[in-house]
């Protein structure tokens, strides 16, 4: 990565710093995609594992993931492939409800084959009917005896068919809406992967089936009841690691676009000579810096700021996502017809950035977030 000025920053200890170089070196000698997407994956993920970058991932003992080594992977990883940056998010994600909820015998169960990639891990909250609007879950729980019953269906589940366990969100009836919830560990073998789905940006996602699912009592995670906090504080802690995701890839058009245009000709001077490109490359580079400044602000609010920092979150996963995009698209532009063209870098990073607007949160519920907060505080 060119720019990494912003390593000196005081929300930055060393071993960080120190994260950043060993993730850079993997990342210069990172296993090549192959057509397989899945194949792709989970070599991507067991390398991640050998190489001891998923333990970031996951709680260590009663520690909390630290939120600003996740951050730095993201960003790293998102400069050099998408893909290597899904498969680390998901096994955080994935296993998220487990590190920050689950009992020692969840934990010892599951934690360390996920940070060592033997185990992929899925969160399955998303239903045909219900994505952002997570209180209407309608997949049911019923208990039976010694086990729950799960019956329904979830959809755009990441590594969906290649998971080993679905953390998975269904209706046990304590109350009404956010409040009759609770989270479950589902075994992958026990769930029907009903059909994969092809997105934007390629990557194992799928529609999946629970068809009568038993799984023992202790397969809930928390109490019953608890399912929606468990996954509102889930996707807390990562999500602003969905903000580092898109700087790393705007970080990486930002390079492209400054190599573009010092080596295109434009007339007798080069792309880089004209004022107008200048101003754009200005805009861009500001952009990322903004938008790292309230990645890291908020991800060290979260490690040791001990405040709530669910504005900053969603204001950093808000601008990071939004900007980034514009980034992106000003580097296709500044690529003309060559940035529109498969197999060039900026095309696919144009692909890349897109769901991140999206899932985790779309742009219009992280306003909500924002200003649901200001106006209790007002
Ligand atoms: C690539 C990808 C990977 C995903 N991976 C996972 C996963 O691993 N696990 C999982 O559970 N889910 C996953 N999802 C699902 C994702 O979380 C949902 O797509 C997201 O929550 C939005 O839900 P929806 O698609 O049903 O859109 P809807 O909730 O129907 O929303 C449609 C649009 O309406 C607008 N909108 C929504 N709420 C509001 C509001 N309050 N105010 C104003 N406008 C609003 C937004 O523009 C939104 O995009 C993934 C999605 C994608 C695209």
């Amino acid at each position: 990565m060119a720019d990494r000025g912003f390593l000196s920053w005081p929300f930055f200890e060393p071993r960080h710093r120190e994260l950043a170089d060993s993730l850079q070196q993997w990342c210069d000698a990172m296993p090549a995609e192959s057509d397989d997407l899945d194949a792709s994956c989970r070599t991507l993920v067991r390398e991640l594992g050998s190489a001891g970058f998923l333990k970031l991932c996951v709680a260590d003992g009663d520690s909390r993931p630290d939120v600003r080594s996740l951050a730095l992977a993201r960003q790293t990883l998102a400069y050099h492939g998408a893909l290597a940056d899904f498969a680390f998010a998901m096994q955080g994600l994935g296993s998220g409800a487990i590190s920050l909820f689950g009992t020692v015998e969840q934990k010892l169960e599951w934690l360390p084959r996920v940070a060592s990639g033997e185990a992929i891990a899925a969160f399955a909250m998303t239903e045909p009917a219900s994505g952002s609007d997570a209180a209407n879950i309608a997949t049911s729980a019923m208990r039976d005896g010694n086990e729950w019953v799960l019956v329904g269906e979830k959809t755009l589940i990441s590594n969906g068919g290649i998971a080993h366990f679905y953390v998975t969100f269904a209706r046990t009836g304590e109350g009404e809406g956010s409040r009759g919830l609770s989270a479950f560990i589902v075994p992958a073998e026990l769930v029907d992967v009903a059909e994969r789905i092809d997105v934007i940006s390629p990557h194992p996602l799928a529609r999946l089936k629970y068809d009568k699912v038993r799984v023992p009592t202790d397969a809930i995670i928390g109490e019953p009841g608890e399912g929606f906090r468990i996954g509102m504080e889930t996707l807390n802690l990562f999500r602003v690691t969905v903000g580092a995701a898109a700087l790393g890839l705007a970080r990486r058009a930002l390079d492209e676009a400054l190599a573009f245009a010092k080596e295109r000709r434009l007339g007798s001077a080069t792309l880089a000579d004209n004022a107008v490109t200048q101003a754009k490359l200005a805009d861009m580079a500001l952009a990322n810096d903004a938008s790292a400044l309230l990645i890291y602000r908020s991800a060290w609010q979260q490690d040791v700021g001990g405040v709530d920092n669910r504005r900053a979150a969603a204001m950093a996963k808000l601008h990071a996502t939004e900007a980034g995009s514009r980034v992106i698209d000003a580097a296709v532009q500044m690529h003309g017809g060559a940035g529109v063209t498969r197999g060039v870098k900026v095309e696919e990073l144009y692909r890349d950035i897109r769901a991140l607007r999206i899932y985790e949160g779309a742009s219009e519920v992280q306003r909500q977030i924002i200003a649901r907060d200001l106006l209790k505080g007002a």
